[in-house]
């Protein structure tokens, strides 16, 4: 087992470790320990290069201190990834040997799934480490947190909706949403209860028919998804699916959805500020995830804390998208400076 440390810098910490036994080669990134310890999912990926992961691995992390941040919780931020393939190259024995490295962080950064990594692979991980959350056993196991991501989705959608439709009131208003995936159906259910009617889309066949049996989900190919007459257009699958190509497509007033990092570039806030179309920053609009993990890691077993800190992400939501109306700005750059100025203090 070798953990090398390599150079990065704006970040606290970046780590290249590497086991022959086990072929595990990961890259552990913490960007920021200032509001607590790092913590960020683990994402297993068939990267082309160690640069490839660690170009990820550095986004990923800087993005984690800014969702803790604006989530309130006493985190920073951090992301490993593992570069291997996870239908081929999974075992037991690279999940508990990555789980060694995360020990021997000694608590600077605490490791969840990501994409690629389930429940199972955790637990595999957690077996050599306690810096490890998002478990469904134990005494604080807080299990899978799409539902109550997908809560806090609904809520600062209806908060996007004052500012961008003039009603937070769902009922009768489209929502165009793309995936139904773990958070996207859990939305389709908060949508459908308020009364909202629902076009969506998905590459998964059953995941479209039980949208469609579920919610009445009007169905449309995934390409016909941004073209959709539609209030709200709500990203919930991949990341960077607003981009120049999809801006212009367009019909939705509001964008507000579960996807990471979906802009596609620095340029899509203003391209959607051109179009009248307002965003509600991702990182704010998604942390309830987070939130759920993080009770897991403080060791806190009361859901009200969880829900006072989710009903505190629409709170921060109104708070960003009314700044950005009242000084012209975009809401995706408030938010930045939002969290900017929490770490200042810190
Ligand atoms: P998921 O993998 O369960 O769902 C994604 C869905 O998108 C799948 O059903 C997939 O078939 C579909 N999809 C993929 N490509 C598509 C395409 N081109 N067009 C339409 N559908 C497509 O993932 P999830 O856990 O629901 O997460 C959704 C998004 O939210 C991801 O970007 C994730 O990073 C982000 N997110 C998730 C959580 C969480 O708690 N799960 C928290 C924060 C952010």
């Amino acid at each position: 087992m070798k953990l090398k440390e390599l150079d990065a810098p704006g970040y606290e910490r970046v780590v290249l470790a590497s086991d022959d036994a086990t072929g595990l080669r990961s890259i552990i990134a913490i960007h920021s320990t200032k509001l607590g310890p790092a913590a960020g999912g683990c994402r297993m990926f068939n990267y082309e290069n160690i640069d490839a992961a660690e170009t990820d691995a550095l986004r990923l992390a800087k993005g984690m201190t800014y969702k803790n941040a604006a989530a309130s919780l006493p985190l920073g931020g951090g992301k490993s990834v593992i570069i291997a393939d996870p239908r081929k190259d999974k075992t037991p024995e690279l999940m508990q040997t990555f789980g060694k490295f995360v020990n021997e962080l000694a608590g600077t950064y605490y490791t969840a799934e990501d994409v690629g990594i389930s429940v199972e692979d955790i637990a595999e991980a957690a077996k050599f480490t306690s810096y490890a959350a998002g478990l469904s056993d134990g005494p604080f196991g807080s299990g899978d947190p799409s539902p109550v991501t997908a809560r806090g989705v609904f809520l600062c959608m209806q908060v996007a909706a004052k500012y961008g439709l003039g009603t937070n009131d769902l009922m009768g208003k489209t929502v165009a949403v793309q995936g139904l995936g773990h958070v996207g159906m859990h939305l389709c259910a908060h949508l459908h209860e308020a009364g909202a009617k629902l076009v969506a889309t998905d590459i998964n066949a059953t995941a479209i028919e039980e949208a469609s049996s579920r919610f009445g989900a009007r169905i449309v190919d995934p390409d016909a998804i941004y073209g959709v007459e539609a209030d709200i257009f709500a990203p919930c699958a991949m990341g960077a699916s607003i981009s120049p190509g999809s801006i212009p497509q367009l019909k939705a007033k509001v964008v507000a959805g579960a996807a990471n990092n979906q802009l596609a570039d620095e340029n899509c806030g203003q391209l959607l500020a051109d179009r009248g179309i307002l965003y509600a920053p991702d990182y704010v609009v998604n942390g309830g995830g987070i939130i759920n993990v993080a009770a897991e890691i403080l060791k806190i077993s009361e859901q009200a804390w969880v829900e006072e800190k989710v009903i505190r992400l629409a709170d921060t939501t109104d708070q960003i998208l009314s700044q950005a109306t009242t000084t012209h700005a975009l809401p995706h750059i408030v938010a930045d400076q939002w969290v900017d100025n929490i770490l200042a203090k810190a």
